[in-house]
């Protein structure tokens, strides 16, 4: 874990506390409010003084220009790209479509957090409690329904929707957080015609919802920040997932569009097998053992 304590700040800290209880011996009461003043300041200086492991992965995804400008960089790719998939009837972009899909209607499936749904003040949160994700506190937040859409997204639903293009969304997000997530897209006002369209996770894999999808539909584009929203058999150690996202190089920029999420994911949690029960100081020092110069 990186500790970011500053020794040199707290050694003055105690040094300044020090020599006002001496003042404040010498002088009483005059020097209290000084006292005090100078104390809290060192409070303050204190606090805050150990980060959390998403800060810098955070501020980029809430507030730099980079990381909008590389959404609406993909978005834009992805409806050039959609143009081009609408006027090939052999364009496919599921691994699970099969048999004779050129003349079924189009459709496209997109992940909802951190494709659509910007979660970001949910990560704040977990940094200024020095926390790690917890189901119960991102229901709480769900259920808040104010998540803003990722800068580019919604032109681009709206755009396919313009093309008949049918639009699902398919999320880890369990059942009981259906009202809420639906009231969220509602309230963006991105194309979400009935609640069938809205795939959530009730122990149905994203790959088998993308072969019930392709069952009536040609599925155009996958969209997502996770390697799962685009093929099964991710959940494995970080070198396996490089492989498998290698082994389809030629999909990602045409019928995979991926979305940066550098704050969570499968890429974050493989480095300690997934396993989110273990305290957060463990799943650091893991991930830290997993770095190589
Ligand atoms: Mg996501």
């Amino acid at each position: 874990m990186r500790q970011v304590f500053n020794i040199t700040g707290y050694r003055n800290c105690l040094f300044l506390k020090n020599s006002v209880r001496n003042r404040v011996v010498r002088y009483r009461y005059p020097v209290l409010a000084a006292a005090f003043a100078v104390l809290s300041g060192c409070a303050q200086q204190m606090v805050g003084v150990e980060s959390h492991e998403m800060l810098n992965a955070t501020l980029w995804a809430q507030s730099s220009a980079e990381y909008e400008a590389v959404t609406r960089q993909v978005y834009r790719v992805a409806r050039a790209n959609l143009d081009e998939a609408l006027a090939d009837p052999h364009w496919r972009a599921a691994l699970e479509q099969t048999g004779d899909y050129a003349d079924l209607p189009p459709a496209i499936v997109l992940d909802l957090d951190e494709t659509i749904l910007d979660n970001t003040s949910y990560e704040v949160r977990i940094i200024r409690e020095l926390k790690k994700y917890s189901r119960a506190s991102f229901a709480d937040w769900c259920r808040e329904v104010d998540a803003p859409a990722i800068p580019g997204a919604k032109e681009f639903l709206d755009y396919a929707a313009d093309q008949n293009v049918a639009v699902f969304y398919y999320s880890a997000r369990r059942e009981n957080l259906r009202d809420c997530t639906a009231r969220n897209l509602r309230a963006l006002q991105v194309p979400f015609p009935n609640q069938s369209r809205l795939l959530l996770n009730t122990g149905t894999s994203k790959s088998e919802y993308r072969a019930m999808i392709a069952r009536n539909y040609r599925i155009l584009l996958l969209v997502g920040d996770n390697l799962q929203d685009f093929v099964d058999g991710s959940k494995t150690d970080p070198s396996r997932r490089r492989d498998l996202a290698r082994s389809h190089v030629e999909r990602w920029g045409r019928e995979w569009i991926m979305l940066p999420n550098p704050m969570y994911g499968h890429w974050e949690s493989s480095f300690y097998g997934f396993d989110y029960e273990l305290p957060r100081e463990e799943q650091l020092r893991r991930k830290n053992l997993q770095l190589h110069e």
